[in-house]
């Protein structure tokens, strides 16, 4: 199984009753702005590279973003946000997130969710986490041979994001490592193959956070330039 094969399984997942409605409500009803685009409406796949050394993992996909556009942190605010300090930090080759089209390309990097699909209020429920979770693990699973650095972003993927570690061969510590903007811990390899993982904790580049202040584009550039380093990007 190669990570493009694993993007087109995953698009095709039905697994959340309530996720498919939504994600398929929203791309019939559309938002006004949008009304002459044909919305995306399925599964959102991870964007980057098969041999990426550094991971981002959100939280999922934006109602008119991702869900909308077919392609992660693209076609809203947080999109915006995101991309545009990743390329400050060289991550991409461009500031803009706009379509599926406009040429972006991620250096070195890959970004993911721990939930696929978008759910109603931004809130997927426990069950839609661990049901979602068998693609996260899979994903790190493969990377797994070039990965070096993972930044999570916002404490729900951080939950999300342990167990999927763990399940994909990695050693969490006990206790276990808690979230922050700028938590930093080093896992140690349990699988063959494996190297460690640097993993990084940032505030979700969400609105609540931007706008509030609370999360300014330095902070953010700020763990993205540590995370590339540590993976030797
Ligand atoms: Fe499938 Fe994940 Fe979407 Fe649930 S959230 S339907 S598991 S892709």
């Amino acid at each position: 199984r190669t990570i493009a094969q694993l993007d087109a399984e995953l698009t095709a997942c039905r697994a959340c009753p309530r996720l498919v409605a939504w994600r398929e409500q929203v791309a019939h009803e559309k938002r006004a702005a949008f009304s002459d685009e044909n919305y995306w409406g399925k599964p959102v796949p991870g964007l980057g590279p098969a041999d990426a050394r550094l991971l981002l993992i959100g939280l999922a996909p934006a109602a008119h973003g991702g869900n909308r556009t077919g392609r992660m942190f693209t076609g809203d605010r947080s999109g915006d946000f995101l991309i545009a300090a990743m390329h400050a930090a060289g991550l991409t080759n461009q500031p803009t997130s706009v379509s599926a089209y406009d040429g972006l390309r991620l250096l070195g990097t890959r970004v993911t969710a721990p939930v696929h699909c978008a759910p109603p209020g931004n809130k997927p429920t426990t069950v839609e986490r661990d049901t979602c979770r068998r693609w996260l693990t899979t994903e790190l699973t493969l990377l797994a041979p070039t990965l070096r650095s993972i930044v999570v972003l916002g404490g729900w993927g951080w939950q999300a994001a342990l167990p999927a570690l763990s399940e994909s061969g990695w050693e969490i510590p006990t206790p276990k490592p808690r979230f922050g903007h700028g938590a930093h811990v080093e896992l140690a390899p349990a699988a063959r193959g494996h190297s460690p993982v640097h993993l990084f904790g940032a505030y979700h580049p969400s609105q609540q956070n931007t706008f509030t202040g609370r999360l300014t584009p330095a902070m953010l550039e700020q763990v993205l330039r540590d995370a590339a380093q540590a993976a030797g990007l």
